[in-house]
C-alpha cells in the first residue's frame, strides 16, 4: 500500500493538475445517495402529459434529473454540481470511505455519510502531499464533536511519540495512525458507537490541523 501511494505521489510530482483531476474522479462518479427519496417522487404527478413521450429515460429511477420536472432531456447539469461539494459518500452499498490528506493541511471532505445497514465502517486515509509525518502527519480521529477540541488538546500534550493521542483515551470513538505523504492507512470501527447520540466530528490531531481539518459523520 505504501509503496502504491509512494508511486502515487511521484505521479503526482510529474503531473499535479492531471492527478488533482484524476483525484476527484471516484468522488463526482459516485451516485448522490442523499438526494433520490427527496426528489424521485416530484416527477409523476406534475408533468407527465409532457414527459410521457420521452418515457423511456431512467432519470426518475436515480432521481437527479427529477428535481424541477423539466429538464429531462438533459439532466445531467443537476448532478455534477451536487456531488462537487465536498461531501464523502460511500460507494453504493459500501462500509467504508476514502479520505486524503494534502501539504496544505486539508482533508478532500468534509463530511461522512456512514450507511445505516453497515455494522462496521472503514475510513481509508491516504495521505497525497509529499511532507514528513514531522511536519505535516495526519491522521483521522472520530469523537463527539463536544469532545473533540478536549481530545485535539490532550493530544498535543501527549506528543508526536504518541501520535498526537492520550494514552487509552476513552472519548476516541476510532482513530487511524499518524501518517506522511505518500503513505496510507486505515481504521474500522463499530457503527452501533455513533448511531445514537451525537453530534459526531472526525478530524486531525497534529497540533493546529483541527482548524481546518475536521468535519462532521453520522449514521443516516
Ligand atoms: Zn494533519
Amino acid at each position: 500500500m505504501k509503496l502504491h501511494a509512494t508511486l502515487l505521489a511521484a505521479a503526482c510530482a510529474l503531473a499535479l493538475a492531471a492527478c488533482g483531476d484524476d483525484s476527484r474522479a471516484p468522488d463526482t462518479a459516485a451516485p448522490p445517495a442523499s438526494t433520490p427519496d427527496a426528489t424521485a417522487g416530484t416527477t409523476p404527478g406534475t408533468d407527465d402529459a409532457t414527459t410521457a413521450p420521452d418515457a423511456g429515460y431512467p432519470a426518475p429511477v436515480d432521481g437527479t434529473a427529477a428535481a424541477d420536472g423539466t429538464t429531462p432531456a438533459d439532466g445531467t447539469a443537476a448532478a455534477p454540481g451536487d456531488t462537487a461539494t465536498a461531501d464523502a459518500q460511500p460507494a453504493a452499498g459500501g462500509c467504508s470511505v476514502d479520505v486524503e490528506g494534502n501539504d496544505q493541511m486539508q482533508y478532500n471532505v468534509s463530511s461522512i455519510t456512514v450507511p445505516s445497514s453497515c455494522a462496521e465502517f472503514t475510513i481509508n486515509l491516504t495521505h497525497v502531499g509529499r511532507l514528513p509525518e514531522a511536519a505535516m502527519g495526519h491522521n483521522v480521529v472520530v469523537t463527539s464533536t463536544p469532545d473533540m477540541a478536549g481530545v485535539a488538546a490532550d493530544g498535543i500534550s501527549a506528543g508526536a511519540s504518541a501520535g498526537y493521542l492520550k494514552a487509552g483515551d476513552e472519548r476516541v470513538i476510532a482513530a487511524t495512525e499518524m501518517i506522511g505523504g505518500g503513505e496510507s492507512t486505515s481504521v474500522t470501527f463499530d457503527v452501533a458507537k455513533i448511531r445514537d447520540g451525537g453530534p459526531y466530528s472526525f478530524f486531525c490531531s497534529f497540533p493546529g490541523h483541527a482548524a481546518l481539518m475536521k468535519g462532521t459523520i453520522s449514521v443516516n
